[in-house]
């Protein structure tokens, strides 16, 4: 038994208040300052296309919808297994969306099963990576391109991962990543948008100042700032840069540390899956991982529901995800009924395990140890 509850999460924000301070003294902290532009050039220089730092992911997947002008009429085939804000930007922009299921092997996009979704309607193909490994992407940029559809990247997970040699993100004609302090690397609450086209930034940073041409001013290229277009409050304040900026700096060594986590977790439970007693992650070969999180899948909802109990017994914050939004409260009368199974199955099934970058050795082996107790 330990002295203290292992959280599940525990964000690394080691650096951050020197950062913070900094910007302070900088007297600009409303955003747009020196701490967006240094990430800004960073993902400028990871991603080689034009991005902008936003308030979240889900406002960076509202700002994907406007730029796509998705709207009335218009529909987005989504997948179940995923968080809400994959689907809200659609609907608030009064589109349709259409849930598809997961493989059987991951729980990412089934591309196999989306033709028959199709519709002379359909606008979008949205992906999501579970876990920061890539969805069938080849597949998934050929069907889009046989039918003229646009795909959009949820990469919330998916910082420095791949499909094959390329980085998530840079599939999508949009796509996003998330800075909750959850993910990888954290501003406490942030996100991103990737642009795939370089023409789309001027309208996407109008968009981002509320509808006014206010950034192309701050550079001198127009006498004043009017209201251009639509838009929000979508840029973030300086100080979530600026702790954004202090991931950033540590971006490889925290990277190095969760992918090393996951492995650990991986080839100390390989036993249990060899006795048929769990089912650990089936990586596709095309797929890389970044360590985002770690899940098993029992064998039932009943199995795993007792799991996360037991381990909390023993002082192990272990936890559920998501539950399939086609059958959620909100979505269950607007689905059309098509069951969604292994949706289903991996939300019943999926644990998730402590992984955090400041979690100690000593700790994970206390925790898959208490995994073979408990199974
Ligand atoms: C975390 C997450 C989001 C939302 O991120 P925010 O930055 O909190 O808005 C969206 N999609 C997925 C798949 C996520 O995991």
């Amino acid at each position: 038994m330990l002295a203290k509850t292992i959280p599940f999460n525990q964000p690394y924000l080691a650096n951050a208040l020197p950062h913070i301070a900094c910007a302070i003294n900088k007297k600009h902290v409303s955003g747009n300052g020196y701490f967006t532009k240094k990430c800004h050039a960073y993902f400028r220089n990871l991603y080689a296309r034009p991005t902008l730092l936003t308030t979240s992911c889900t406002v960076a997947l509202e700002m994907a919808t406007l730029l796509a002008e998705i709207g009335p009429g218009d529909e987005v085939i989504i997948p179940s297994f995923t968080f809400v804000s994959t689907a809200n930007p659609f609907l608030l922009r009064g589109a349709k969306v259409v849930f598809a299921d997961t493989m059987n092997e991951y729980p990412n996009l089934d591309v196999d099963a989306i033709e028959g979704l199709i519709t002379p309607r359909t606008k979008a193909l949205v992906c999501m990576h579970y876990g920061g490994v890539a969805c069938d992407m080849e597949k998934l940029t050929a069907l889009a391109a046989k039918y003229g559809l646009m795909i959009i990247e949820d990469a919330a997970h998916a910082i420095l991962s791949y499909y094959k040699n390329q980085h998530l993100g840079t599939f999508g004609r949009f796509s996003t990543l998330s800075f909750h302090e959850t993910k990888n690397i954290t501003s406490g609450k942030g996100g991103l948008l990737i642009l795939n086209q370089p023409e789309d930034i001027s309208r996407a940073e109008i968009l981002w100042e509320k509808g006014t041409n206010r950034t192309a001013f701050h550079r001198n290229e127009t006498q004043k700032y009017e209201w251009m277009d639509l838009g929000s409050s979508y840029l973030p304040s300086e100080i979530n840069a600026a702790v954004l900026y202090s991931q950033i700096e540590e971006i490889n060594a925290i990277q190095k540390r969760r992918t090393t986590l996951w492995q650990n977790y991986y080839s100390g439970l390989l036993a249990l899956e060899t006795q048929g007693k769990i089912r650990l992650a089936n990586l596709p070969d095309y797929a890389t991982i970044n360590g985002h999180l770690f899940f098993m899948e029992c064998d039932s909802q009943k199995t795993r529901d007792r799991l996360i109990a037991d381990l909390r017994k023993k002082g192990i914050h272990s936890v559920f995800h998501y539950l399939p939004l086609h059958e959620s409260p909100f979505f269950k009368c607007k689905h059309d009924g098509r069951p969604l199974n292994n949706s289903v199955r991996f939300s019943e099934r999926i644990i998730r395990l402590p992984l955090f970058y400041e979690l100690k050795n000593k700790e994970q082996e206390y925790i898959i140890e208490t995994i073979y107790n408990c199974l």
